[in-house]
C-alpha cells in the first residue's frame, strides 16, 4: 500500500504529542507498535532500529535501546560540543536498504521520530529530529533534535554558527530534561526519596550537583527524586542529605513553630534516610553527595 508518507508523520506525532500528554511523558512499546493510520495498524517501532514500514519512500523512525541508569544517556557526548547525536546504520553495509532509506531523509529533510529507550520496553519520544550528516567511513549518520543545522542560503559562517548554537542549546534542554526526569523517577518508582509521596505530577528529578557544574552529569547517581516541596527546600539549602543517605533539616529551621507543613513535611524528616533504589547503579553517588553536602552544611 502506497502511504502518504507526509500526512502520516503528521498523524504520527499528533498522537505522540496527544498520548504523552495522556500517558506520560514516556509511552511503552506496545502502544508504539499499535498505533493505526486510516484503520491500518502501522507500528512505530520496529525489530532493528531504523523503522521503515513497507510501501514507505522514508524511514519513519529510529530507535535506541536503554542505558544503564549510570551511563550518559545516547545524545550527550556530541560531536563538536553541540547538542548532534551520531547514530549508527543497520549493520555494516552503508548499502543496506535501510542505510539508503535513512540517507534519503537527508536528502530530503524528511523529520523522524527518535525513540529512546529508557527501561526496557519504555521509550520517549523526541520529535521531529532530522538527519544532518551522513558518514558511510564511519557507518554512521549525524541527528540534530531541530530543523536548520545545515547553514541556510546565503548566511555567512558566524550567523550559522550563532543560530546552530541557539537551537543545539534549545535541543539539549529540550532532550535533556525529560528524559533525566524519566529515568530518576523510574529508578525511585515514582515516589519522593524523603516523604515516599507518589504523585507524579508532584515529583521532580532533582540533580545532586547542578547541571550548571561540569561533574553534574545528567546521570541517575547524580538525581533523586523529590516531592515540590523536598525539592524547594534542597535547593534552597534548607534541607540536605549526607553522603549516607541522612536528611538532615537547617537548624533555623528546626527551632521554628508553624504549621503541619514544617512541623510533618520538614521537621519531622530529620534524621531520617532516604529510600535508595533497588539497583545498586541507580543509588545517589556518595562523592555527588559530599560535594552538594557541603554546600549545604555552609548555610545551615
Ligand atoms: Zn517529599
Amino acid at each position: 500500500m502506497a502511504v502518504d508518507g507526509r500526512e502520516f508523520r503528521a498523524s504520527m506525532m499528533t498522537w505522540l504529542n496527544e498520548a504523552s500528554a495522556k500517558y506520560g511523558s514516556a509511552l511503552s512499546g506496545e502502544m508504539l507498535r499499535n498505533f493505526t493510520f486510516r484503520g491500518q495498524r502501522i507500528a512505530l517501532i520496529g525489530q532493528q532500529g531504523i523503522r521503515k514500514p513497507a510501501g514507505f519512500t522514508h524511514p519513519i523512525s529510529i530507535r535506541t535501546t536503554f542505558t544503564p541508569p549510570n551511563a550518559l544517556p545516547p545524545y550527550h557526548d556530541s560531536i563538536d560540543g553541540g547538542g548532534l547525536e551520531t547514530y549508527k546504520y543497520r549493520g555494516s553495509d552503508p548499502d543496506h536498504p535501510e542505510n539508503r532509506a535513512l540517507r534519503a531523509c537527508l536528502n530530503d529533510s524528511v523529520p523522524l521520530v527518535w525513540f529512546v529507550g529508557i527501561s526496557s520496553g519504555v521509550y520517549l519520544p523526541y520529535f521531529p529530529v532530522f538527519v544532518v550528516a551522513d558518514d558511510p567511513e564511519l557507518l554512521q549518520v549525524t541527528i540534530a533534535p531541530l530543523e536548520g543545522s545545515a547553514r541556510l542560503h546565503g548566511e555567512s559562517i558566524v550567523e550559522a554558527d550563532i543560530r546552530r548554537s541557539y537551537a543545539v542549546t534549545l535541543a539539549k534542554q529540550r532532550l535533556h530534561q525529560p528524559l533525566f526526569r524519566e529515568r530518576v523517577l523510574a529508578a525511585y518508582r515514582s515516589s519522593c526519596t524523603i516523604c515516599g509521596l507518589r504523585h507524579r505530577e508532584l515529583l521532580d528529578a532533582a540533580h545532586i550537583v547542578p547541571d550548571s557544574d561540569s561533574r553534574g552529569l545528567p546521570i541517575v547517581p547524580n538525581g533523586v527524586s523529590l516531592c515540590k516541596i523536598h525539592h524547594g527546600a534542597y535547593d534552597a539549602d534548607l534541607l540536605g542529605i549526607t553522603p549516607d543517605y541522612i536528611v538532615k533539616i537547617r537548624d533555623s529551621l528546626l527551632q521554628e513553630h508553624d504549621g503541619p507543613m514544617l512541623l510533618w513535611g520538614l521537621q519531622r524528616m530529620h534524621g531520617k534516610k532516604i529510600a535508595l533504589p533497588r539497583s545498586i547503579s541507580s543509588r545517589p553517588d556518595r562523592q555527588l553527595l559530599e560535594i552538594r553536602f557541603e554546600k549545604f552544611a555552609k548555610g545551615a
